[in-house]
């Protein structure tokens, strides 16, 4: 029973014990991102809650950057500080969605170097048009992660862990 942890930047930071990740949760040092509903567990005062798959810290922990992760939407979006890439505006995590800078009808891939995070508005204002042919500016320039390496691999949790760019 492990838990990944993921920094403050969504980053992966390392996979912890489920108790170890319940002391974090009773200090509210982290926050729980993904659970897994069909297995519960016992929480503190012997609150039943839904175990926890992936947990998020609520400050950055400094961890060496030596990994390159998967591209995937969770990532882009932090890596883009959940700020719509044209307009500037933060309407969460939930409601921005992923721009391809070159659109796929364009030949654009879905890279590191061609997603940006983009509110629903703007994505809908530049279809499928090249950021100069929708007369529209890109706050930076996307680049590839890095992420910290974590140590050992629960396989249930796999699936969840990897769209947060564990593998
Ligand atoms: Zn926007």
């Amino acid at each position: 029973m492990q838990v990944l942890l993921i920094n403050a930047n969504y980053a992966p930071l390392a996979v912890v014990t489920l108790p170890r990740a319940m002391r974090l949760l009773a200090r509210q040092k982290a926050e729980v991102l993904e659970t897994d509903a069909r297995a519960i567990t016992t929480g503190t005062e012997g609150v039943t809650v839904a175990r926890p798959l992936v947990m998020r810290m609520r400050s950055y922990v400094w961890a060496k950057l030596i990994r390159h992760p998967n591209v995937s939407r969770p990532l882009v979006i932090a890596r883009d500080g959940e700020t719509c890439q044209y307009c500037g505006c933060q309407p969460g995590r939930a409601q921005l969605t992923l721009d391809h800078v070159l659109p796929r009808a364009q030949g654009g891939e879905s890279s590191w170097e061609n997603l940006v995070a983009a509110c629903r508005a703007c994505n809908a204002h530049k279809a499928n048009r090249t950021p100069e042919q929708a007369g529209m500016v890109l706050r930076s320039q996307p680049r590839r992660m890095m992420l910290s390496v974590a140590s050992r691999i629960d396989l249930s949790a796999r699936e969840v862990w990897g769209q947060y760019g564990y593998h």
